[in-house]
């Protein structure tokens, strides 16, 4: 049987709701901070899950590749400090 006894001791500081998992209320302070990490390199399209961006990406961008932009830039500064060359 089920038991629904999980506490809820992940509280939002800015409005007080309460989640389960450490993880969710991540994702829910966003929606105050407005911190969106999942930038779509396309369009100026971003958003602070990562679901709805790749939803974003699959509607709009079908033949583009899911890489948010922080991805892409980490991937540009990785490559320029091993010195370029794609080819080993
Ligand atoms: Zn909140
Ligand atoms: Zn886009």
């Amino acid at each position: 049987m089920l038991v629904h006894t999980q506490q809820r001791d992940h509280v939002c500081k800015f409005c007080g709701k309460a989640f389960y998992a450490r993880t969710v209320l991540t994702l829910h302070l966003r929606s105050h901070t407005g911190e969106r990490p999942y930038a779509c390199h396309v369009c100026d399209f971003s958003h602070a899950h990562r679901i709805l961006y790749v939803k974003h990406m699959q509607k709009f961008h079908p033949g583009e590749e899911i890489r948010t932009l922080a991805e892409l830039q980490r991937l540009a500064a990785k490559a320029t400090a091993e010195g370029g060359g794609p080819e080993k």
